[in-house]
């Protein structure tokens, strides 16, 4: 593994004045469910309480995270975690800054060895956290890498990628190669209308690109873990829902560039509140299509 490690985990707390972001709130209001803890395989599972979901890896050699929620809920993760493994985490891999991804490294550092991400999310999560009450739960990877990060251990291959600006400016995917299971965190919103934070360097144009790479990538068997979804199970799923959040960005950022071509301003095409053929996704929270418009219209405008 060639990675730039230090050790500042337990101190790598920042803070920072300023003001600003909605995303931690959208997913810290949304409510909590119950029966969280799921297995995919004997060794690799997932959990759903609020925010982004957490997979997870339990060896008897290695144990993995992938992203963390928020520290309350990973407090309840881990007291789930530690009935399967007394071993320390050895890598909690963040596949963004989001704060419903993120926030729970402030619990989960006392038991982390490594915060592993992409190069661009530590500086998104100071910039998203600043002057917020969450700044001082901001805890950063120690160990970051621009596009490829491969591990080998003992029973898995793991490979760390980044494919590109997409929902924000560092998404990973992590794919545990033997068992052809991978996390896309947030570049797929399962059957529900995704959240695009300018703030966080979204680009609708680029996440299709991305999308086409992750089709381009995996085989047809690969079973995949999503950020969000319209109910706990369809946070698992296949090829055909990522090409469903394809067609739908497509026709998103297609309506709105023949709306700006018409000299539609930013506010007209977000009063429009349409995206035809994709106007009865769910909202995961209220006005999110409107939102989804609007924040689309100012990439293009
Ligand atoms: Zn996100």
């Amino acid at each position: 593994m060639n990675v730039n490690r230090r050790t500042f985990i337990k101190s790598s707390s920042i803070l920072m004045g300023g003001l600003f972001l909605q995303g931690n709130e959208i997913f810290d209001l949304s409510e909590n469910s119950a029966n969280n803890i799921k297995e995919l395989t004997n060794n690799i599972g997932i959990y759903n309480e609020k925010g982004g979901t957490i997979g997870w890896y339990v060896q008897d050699d290695t144990v993995i995270l992938i992203d963390s929620q928020f520290p309350d809920t990973a407090k309840n993760f881990y007291k789930e975690l530690k009935t399967k493994t007394d071993r320390k985490i050895n890598y909690l891999f963040n596949t963004h800054h989001h704060g419903d991804h993120t926030l729970g490294n402030f619990y989960l550092k006392d038991f982390t060895e490594n915060i592993v991400a992409q190069t661009n999310c530590p500086r998104l999560q100071v910039k998203q956290n600043k002057g917020k009450k969450t700044e001082n739960q901001v805890v950063i990877a120690n160990i970051v890498f621009d596009s490829e990060l491969k591990f080998k251990l003992p029973k898995e291959n793991l490979t760390a990628m980044y494919f590109g600006q997409a929902h924000t400016g560092g998404d990973i995917i992590i794919h545990f190669e033997n068992n052809n299971i991978a996390h896309l965190g947030d570049l797929v919103f399962n059957n529900v209308y995704p959240y695009i934070d300018n703030n966080g360097e979204c680009s609708v144009k680029n996440w299709i690109l991305v999308l086409d790479k992750v089709l381009n990538y995996f085989d047809s068997d690969t079973k995949f873990i999503f950020g969000h979804a319209d109910n706990t199970e369809n946070v698992i799923g296949n090829k055909k829902d990522i090409e469903n959040k394809k067609d739908y960005l497509d026709a998103l950022y297609s309506y709105v560039s023949g709306q700006a071509a018409k000299g539609k301003t930013i506010e007209e095409i977000e009063n429009s509140n349409t995206i035809p053929g994709f106007d009865n996704i769910k909202e995961l929270w209220k006005g999110a299509r409107k939102m989804n418009l609007k924040a689309t219209a100012e990439q293009i405008i």
